[in-house]
């Protein structure tokens, strides 16, 4: 189907929004840790090998205690910075004791057990972690070499990554389903270190999103590339209201958050993710998943994978997280966009959040580049109509009904356990123009 076609339309956009950025000396920073490691008592004797790769410090060697594995991070975050990260691979003594004793009890009990004898299987241990790497006959082999790994004393978890020869199956490391932020970062960050990612989307990308779009300094801070020029407003306070009365505000010298267009901000992290060597393929929604032997299928109406791990970023309504049956409660509402009147009391550097305006909800209004998304929503169980919802909450912000533009989005997002259509029409968690 359409998915190398939407892969390279990804490409395209990756390409379009890639800056210009004159790369640090790798070099000469891993040279600065490597000083700030010989200078520090606990770290001086061993020897660890720092390397930059992208936005990581990779740390690899030996060391004797947890102390000194701790204290090489905190130097080289401290050369670094916290916006790089340490992938503090540093392994204990004591540690690659273990794990040389586990291999060797796993290869005596493998080549002993009359199912696996003839295979042929590459046992690799790191921290009590077992990787059983190979091609293996059958499906019982498979099966029985994950058993015998997980009885041997001082595993902590294994990794089966055996095929079964004449097996096509396990296309994946991981299927990533749903590209919003959670399923783009879970791609990305997974592509990055080398595993073989598929991320389907149900939707067209770039999206539309129902949101305000508001990012925190501190959520900003974990996207790991740089994304200033998603920034529509940069935020600064926040006005609290009651149905439009009794304001009170909180404002800071510094930036608190920042608002984004969620269609261009998605489709930025999609990409990304792309970049970093997730397939993708959006126009995709998964229908069914099954699990067996260890390995996840996972369909759509016309083509089927297998992963060994599956992310269900599909949601608050997607299908991956029904399956997990965690509570929740329905809300609905209404938003649109309101184009900025030019008035001197316009204040673009705030959110504004009326607590009164929706029973167990609110109403907000969040400045963007050229418009304030203003909404409101509540739990459906209390809403009778999301439209009059809105025409109440515009009359109490004091905005006049011909400023106030037609709601463009009327939302629903259902609860887990049920689903109770808007309009009919309008499915829960999409966004569709009111009839
Ligand atoms: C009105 C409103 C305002 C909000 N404002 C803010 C805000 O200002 N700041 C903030 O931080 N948060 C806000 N939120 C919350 C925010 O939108 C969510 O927390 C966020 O989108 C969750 O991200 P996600 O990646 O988990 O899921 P989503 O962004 O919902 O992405 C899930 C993706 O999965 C896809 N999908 C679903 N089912 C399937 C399937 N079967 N197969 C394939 N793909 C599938 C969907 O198409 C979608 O693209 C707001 C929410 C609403 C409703």
């Amino acid at each position: 189907m359409g998915c190398l076609d939407r892969v390279a339309f990804l490409n395209g956009c990756g390409a379009k929004n890639r800056r210009a950025e004159v790369p640090p000396k790798n070099e000469a920073i891993e040279s600065k840790i490597q000083s700030k490691l010989k200078g520090d008592p606990l770290t001086a004797a061993w020897q660890i090998r720092p390397k930059l790769k992208g936005d990581t410090v990779t740390l690899t060697g030996l060391v004797d205690r947890e102390e000194e594995r701790q204290r090489a991070e905190e130097l080289t975050k401290s050369v670094v910075g916290e916006l790089r990260r340490v992938d503090n691979q540093l392994m204990l003594t004591q540690e690659v004791i273990l794990d040389n004793s586990i291999v060797a009890a796993l290869k005596t009990e493998l080549v002993t057990d009359p199912a696996t004898r003839q295979a042929n299987i590459d046992v690799q241990s790191r921290r009590g972690v077992v990787v059983l790497e190979g091609e293996v006959q059958t499906k019982d082999q498979r099966r029985q070499a994950e058993a015998l790994a997980k009885e041997i004393a001082g595993v902590k978890q294994v990794e089966n990554n055996l095929k079964v020869q004449g097996d096509p199956m396990t296309d994946y490391d991981v299927i990533v389903v749903g590209l919003g932020p959670a399923g783009a970062i879970a791609a990305y960050e997974l592509s990055r270190r080398g595993h073989r990612v598929l991320a389907l989307e149900r939707s067209s990308l770039p999206r539309g999103k129902i949101c305000g779009g508001a990012l925190t300094v501190r959520a900003a801070a974990l996207i790991p590339f740089d994304i200033s020029d998603q920034i529509e407003q940069t935020i600064q306070g926040v006005r609290f209201d009651f149905c439009g009365k009794d304001p009170f505000m909180i404002e800071t010298p510094e930036p608190v958050a920042s608002t984004v267009s969620r269609d261009r901000f998605d489709y930025l992290l999609a990409s990304k993710a792309e970049t970093a060597g997730a397939v993708l393929c959006d126009g995709t929604e998964v229908v069914e998943w099954t699990e067996e032997d260890g390995e996840i299928a996972v369909r759509t109406r016309h083509d089927g994978w297998r992963c060994r791990y599956l992310i269900g970023a599909d949601g608050l309504n997607g299908l991956i997280r029904r399956g997990g049956g965690l509570p929740g409660e329905g809300a609905v509402g209404v938003e649109s966009e309101i184009p900025y009147q030019g008035g001197e009391h316009e204040d673009h550097s705030l959110i504004q959040i009326d607590l009164g305006s929706a029973p167990h909800g609110f109403g907000w209004r969040l400045p963007k580049r050229d418009h304030h998304a203003t909404g409101v929503s509540g739990a459906d169980r209390k809403v009778k109509s999301a439209g009059e919802l809105y025409g109440q909450f515009i009359e109490n912000q004091g905005i006049l009904k011909e400023a106030s533009g037609q709601p463009v989005s009327v939302f629903q997002r259902a609860s887990i356990s049920e689903r109770t259509p808007l309009h009919e029409g309008v499915s829960s968690g999409s966004a569709t123009p009111p009839a």
